[in-house]
């Protein structure tokens, strides 16, 4: 699983964990640049390798009912500090940068996934303003949409590299601590 996270994300998860800024995610390699998503340079979460390998924020713990113990996996960036993508899925946005309309899908996380009804795939499309949701949920959408455009536009312009990463994914967290 790859989990891609646009520079909101990163500012959150750099507060989350009391960093100043965003380039300490990349230093401590909590966060690699991946180039799969068309080539582009996009951060996502490294996941530990191996067998059980998994997201640097789940925690998986026990946890007692009735005297029963339960194996409970957690997410430590619940619910305030939540990569975008995290928070939607089991949908999934395709976002046409010419018209600047996106649409969605819906994938149960595992085929028959009790927790999402008939757990049935389907690629039907619903257009945004059909979804109801909090104010901040299409804030954090529009926000990763500008994101997408300046990134199309730098990589048209042929801009380095180098400077697509620290002007992108470089930033100050606001953190406080
Ligand atoms: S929901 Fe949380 S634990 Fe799961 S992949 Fe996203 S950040 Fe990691």
């Amino acid at each position: 699983m790859h989990v891609y996270l646009n520079p909101d994300d990163l500012k959150l998860i750099a507060k989350f964990l009391g960093y100043p800024d965003t380039r300490r995610l990349f230093e401590e390699s909590i966060i690699i640049i991946d180039y799969e998503r068309n080539a582009a340079p996009v951060p996502r979460l490294r996941f530990s390798s191996g067998a059980f390998g998994c997201c640097p924020f789940l925690e998986n713990r026990l946890e007692e009912h009735s005297g029963e113990y339960q194996l409970k996996g957690l997410c430590r960036l619940h619910p305030d500090f939540k990569p975008l993508v995290c928070w939607l899925a089991p949908l999934h946005r395709t976002v046409e940068l010419e018209t600047g309309t996106d649409s969605w899908g819906f994938k149960p996380p595992l085929p028959g996934c009790p927790g999402c009804d008939s757990g049935n795939d389907t690629e039907e499309k619903t257009p945004a303003a059909e979804i109801t949701a909090p104010e901040e949920f299409f804030a954090r959408l529009e926000s990763e949409k500008e994101f997408f455009r300046r990134l199309a536009v730098m990589l048209d312009s042929g801009i380095d590299e180098d400077q697509i990463i620290k002007s992108l994914y470089h930033l100050d967290s606001d953190c406080q601590k």
